[in-house]
């Protein structure tokens, strides 16, 4: 939790895939979908300032800077004209993956699993109140690797709002405190080797960074 010693305590990880347009255009992949999902162990978020090990099974890990959302109050079948009072706060998060091991499991129609859902595959930066910023709409997000831009677009671009996020995840699986909600990467993925330094942002959020050892 930002300005504070006190920890939030993770239960879940979802993760929405192709939440930006043109992420999704350069995914090859159709954006009149509907938001689907993946997830995580809650145990796979590691803070800011970690050092990351270079996962195993991976010649091509990927970057995804991503807005966090923190639930906070539970619920099921949740209205998205009510969603946004299930908030705790919001943060700033990167999805690492394995994207060799994703797309060979898309070709085989595999689960994403072992692409997606590994050790320390979570970063997330420290969480700040709903109640302590203000509009996050329209924010710059922003992933540098070594201080050069690879990922900068807005949360404007989402094509599924956080609203609609939380009401169409809430219809699958009862929502609890604790859950984190990572809401899609934008356009700019791509690979990062031992040694590189990520430095993730948001505009009115905490920063997020890692290096990779
Ligand atoms: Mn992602």
């Amino acid at each position: 939790m930002a300005g504070s010693s006190a920890r939030f305590a993770v239960r879940r990880i979802l993760c929405v895939g192709r939440n930006y347009a043109a992420h999704a255009r350069e995914m090859g992949a159709d954006l009149r979908e509907p938001p689907f999902f993946f997830t995580k162990p809650a145990d796979a978020v590691c803070d800011s300032g970690t050092a990351v090990p270079y996962p195993s099974l991976t010649g091509n890990l990927h970057h995804e800077v991503e807005l966090v959302v923190a639930i906070g109050t539970g619920g099921a079948d949740i209205a998205a004209g009510a969603a946004l009072a299930h908030v705790w706060g919001y943060g700033v998060g990167i999805d690492l993956t394995r994207r060799d091991l994703q797309n060979a499991a898309k070709a085989k129609g595999h689960p994403w699993d072992w692409g997606k859902a590994f050790d320390l595959s979570a970063p997330c930066g420290p969480l700040t109140p709903a109640a302590a910023i203000g509009s996050l709409v329209d924010a710059r997000i922003e992933l540098t690797v070594n201080g050069t831009v690879r990922q900068s677009a807005t949360t404007a671009d989402m094509i599924w709002s956080v609203p609609e996020i939380i009401a169409a995840a809430s219809t699958a699986i009862r929502l609890e405190p604790g859950d984190l909600i990572y809401t899609g990467t934008p356009e700019g993925v791509g690979p990062v080797v031992a040694g590189d330094r990520m430095d993730a942002s948001i505009a009115g959020l905490e920063p997020l960074w890692i290096k990779l050892t």
